[in-house]
């Protein structure tokens, strides 16, 4: 089903009216509101009106960019209270009935404001009220009423009857029309009518998908699934190890949809949209490639935006937000990495992109690929439970074997900045080999503290609860969750004595290391602060591809995602640090990242290694990774989820606030859940809290957080939009600030 459905027979509520005097637009307003605002037709505006068109209202003393969602009959009383919107904006919609509904079920499942929902379905410079942006040759198209109209309309006017009928299979440029022998006059008769509008004309574009690879038994069986289901909704995990061929299957099954005419609109975490992988679709497809990711400027976002929505992209590659960029017709939807966590949006409208994505799919009628090494706990039980269908890749293309996983006690061992003489040897003895190694460390900076050995100072932040982290190069103290930055104390703060030392390990004070025990050997430290843009990331990868031995030393960064694929061995310097988050997603993300970095490991043709140090070798997460696939790791994990009644099995959402003092936020939520709980009664519901979250001071805010737990998804959402509605009638102190997280991505 396109996304653009044209409303041959509008009904009253939804499509374009003759008599704009008798109307009322119910707009959502881009404002903090919860509530939809109503609005008479601009003054004197003779023009049929849409759903999905923008219009400039006023708001307060502002004037405001809204959209219509619905077109009303007028009663009586609206006239009294009623203001006129300022000006029509777009002829015809900018946001299609589908694209509308998807913005609706957003606002509505994660319980925000419908305004700021709806504005996600916009483009930079159509937020700001100004025209689309457009590329092509200047040409005409019918608007809804025109396409509308039933054959046999303007008989009387015969040029006037072939220009619609012609119009009514494609919009033309002028210079097809002047071709085909129509003339300007006539054009304008369907204008001056309010049928038809000028339009941007793109010439259709020439698509074609390119040769893929011969695929591989389980290749051809995923794809056969995948491909089966073209033109219908069904949710595919696609479950394979880092160089499995995941990515081939993409784009094999994207070239399928191509070939019916549709658009594929593909996903990646934040990091993994590289240059190299844009790269290997550009090389694949000979078709325009919209590309949306948060370091673009405006004007390219405008730009790539419009290639979408027009239908000139054949592939919309982007991040996170561009699961909301409108595209004329969805055929396929792909989530790389889908159990990432930058698919989660963690401030303003807290969405998962993924989630939503599988609505997108739902109402394009289209078929949804999940993929990664590590599907989500929620995944493994959709397809466990028959809901999604599941299609493994268990064997790399070329290489034979995967990784062998060695674990290394370091209890008691004497370490070199972290390093252990057994993880030290199996390095030296890979890059004899000619190979080349990467060492993984989540921690960025010198150390993560500095301490005074004297009194026991710590180095904290006065703005969070947390310590500054150490850096040397160039020396400071730093702050990872606020940004603060103070330069190194001589003496301690606290005791004046001289007695200061890091503390800790972190990326910094490895590489320093390492350069002195592997002196001719290349080394790349690949973190936050070394990495800037993301052609930093691109340099490195050329740089290290078909290169000599050396050693890679990087935090998350160099987790996802990239291919090295001369790297045999990958060290896990402190699997420790992640084992004790007291979030009850912990231990599915450590088991993930412990995965994911092992599959970082003897791509290609070579096999490798992977060493894990860790104080805690009994440790059943860290046990389970070395010894069992993920599908068994997976059992353990649903097991343990069962058993508390936590996500997939039960639904979670946390009301969060943000005040000037402990007591105040609490305080606030302890009356909100105080209302809500005289109200009525919740059965089904546990309410835990309010508490203060784990860092309870972040950036000079106080949080707190209030969490609702239950098995119905329905009955969570009603005592969830109930909340909010508390929330909303109270009156708030100033400095404070609430919101609503639903299906959160952690709880601490
Ligand atoms: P993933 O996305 O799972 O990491 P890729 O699709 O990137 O895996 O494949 C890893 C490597 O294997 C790539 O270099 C790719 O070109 C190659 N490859 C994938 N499928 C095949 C195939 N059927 N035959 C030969 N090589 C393949
Ligand atoms: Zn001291
Ligand atoms: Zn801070």
């Amino acid at each position: 089903m396109p996304e653009n459905p044209i409303n041959t027979d509008p009904p009253s509520d939804q499509g374009g009216s003759e008599d704009s005097h008798s109307l009322v637009l119910r707009c959502s307003v881009n404002a903090p509101m919860r509530r939809l605002l109503d609005y008479l037709p601009p003054k004197g505006a003779e023009l049929p009106f849409f759903v999905g068109c923008r219009v400039q209202v006023p708001l307060g003393n502002r004037r405001v960019v809204a959209v219509i969602t619905a077109i009303i009959p007028r009663s009586e009383s609206d006239i009294e209270h009623l203001k006129h919107a300022e000006n029509l904006l777009d002829a015809s919609p900018l946001i299609s009935d589908t694209q509308l509904e998807l913005l609706r079920w957003t606002a509505n499942y994660y319980q925000h404001p419908p305004g700021e929902a709806m504005i996600l379905g916009l483009s930079p410079r159509e937020r700001r009220g100004e025209p689309p942006a457009s590329f092509g040759k200047p040409g005409l198209a019918l608007n809804l009423r025109g396409l509308g109209l039933p054959p046999g309309a303007l008989d009387r006017a015969p040029k006037q009857a072939a220009l619609l009928a012609l119009l009514q299979t494609a919009p033309r440029s002028y210079e097809e029309l002047e071709s085909l022998g129509i003339s300007r006059a006539t054009a304008r008769q369907l204008l001056n009518k309010h049928l038809a509008e000028r339009q941007d004309i793109v010439a259709a574009p020439n698509w074609s998908g390119g040769d893929g690879l011969e695929p591989s038994t389980e290749q051809a069986e995923a794809l056969q699934g995948i491909c089966d289901s073209l033109g219908s909704f069904h949710c595919h995990v696609l479950e394979g190890i880092t160089g499995s061929g995941k990515t081939e299957v993409y784009l094999q099954a994207i070239a399928k949809a191509m070939a019916t005419g549709k658009q594929a609109l593909v996903l990646l975490p934040e990091i993994g949209l590289t240059p190299q992988m844009l790269q290997r679709f550009q090389t694949r497809f000979q078709a325009p490639i919209a590309v949306l990711h948060s370091g673009l400027s405006d004007g390219e976002r405008d730009r790539h935006w419009h290639m979408a929505r027009s239908g000139h992209a054949a592939i919309v590659l982007g991040t996170r937000s561009a699961v909301f960029v409108p595209m004329t017709s969805v055929g396929l939807i792909v989530i790389d990495e889908e159990h990432d966590v930058s698919y989660n949006q963690q401030d303003g409208l807290r969405y998962s992109a993924r989630d939503v994505a599988v609505k997108r799919a739902q109402l394009a009628q289209c078929p949804i690929v999940l993929g990664s090494a590590t599907p989500s706990l929620e995944s493994v039980a959709n397809f466990r439970s028959g809901r999604y269908r599941w299609h493994p890749l268990t064997s790399r293309p070329g290489a034979a074997t995967s990784p062998k996983k060695i674990l290394i006690d370091i209890r008691g061992l004497q370490l070199d900045a972290g390093l252990s003489e057994q993880l030290l040897s199996a390095m030296s003895a890979t890059l004899d080999r000619g190979e080349q190694v990467l060492l993984f460390l989540n921690r960025r900076g010198f150390a993560p503290s500095l301490i005074c050995q004297t009194c026991g100072w710590v180095s904290g932040c006065h703005h969070c609860d947390a310590r500054l982290t150490l850096h040397r190069s160039p020396p400071r103290l730093c702050c990872h969750h606020c940004g603060e930055q103070q330069s190194l104390p001589r003496q301690c703060p606290e005791c004046g004595g001289n007695n200061l030392a890091a503390a800790g390990l972190g990326t910094e004070q490895t590489e320093q290391a390492l350069q002195r025990l592997f002196s001719t050997t290349p080394i790349h430290r690949v973190d936050s602060d070394t990495m800037g843009g993301r052609s930093s990331m691109q340099t490195l990868i050329e740089q290290v591809e078909d290169a000599e031995p050396c050693i890679l030393l990087g935090t998350q960064l160099l987790t996802k995602g990239h291919h090295f694929p001369r790297v045999t061995c990958v060290g896990v310097i402190d699997a420790d640090a992640q084992l004790f988050n007291p979030d009850f997603r912990g231990e599915e993300r450590l088991a993930q990242l412990l995965t994911q970095v092992g599959g970082r490991s003897g791509r290609a043709t070579r096999s490798g290694e992977v060493i894990i140090q860790t104080r805690h070798p009994d440790h059943p997460v860290v046990r389970a990774v070395l010894e069992s696939p993920w599908s068994v790791i997976c059992d353990q994990l649903l097991q343990q989820r069962q058993s508390q009644g936590l996500p997939p099995y039960g639904h979670l959402a946390v009301m969060r606030c943000d005040s000037r003092s402990i007591d105040q936020g609490l305080g606030f939520l302890e009356g909100c859940l105080t209302t809500l709980v005289s109200e009525r009664t919740f059965n089904g519901i546990r309410f835990v809290g309010p508490l203060p979250a784990a860092m309870a001071r972040r950036a000079g805010l106080y949080r707190s957080q209030l969490l609702l737990a239950g098995s119905s998804r329905q009955e969570l959402h009603q005592a969830a939009a109930q909340l909010v509605a508390c929330a909303t009638s109270k009156k708030q102190p100033a400095g404070l600030r609430w919101f609503m997280d639903i299906d959160p991505a952690d709880t601490v």
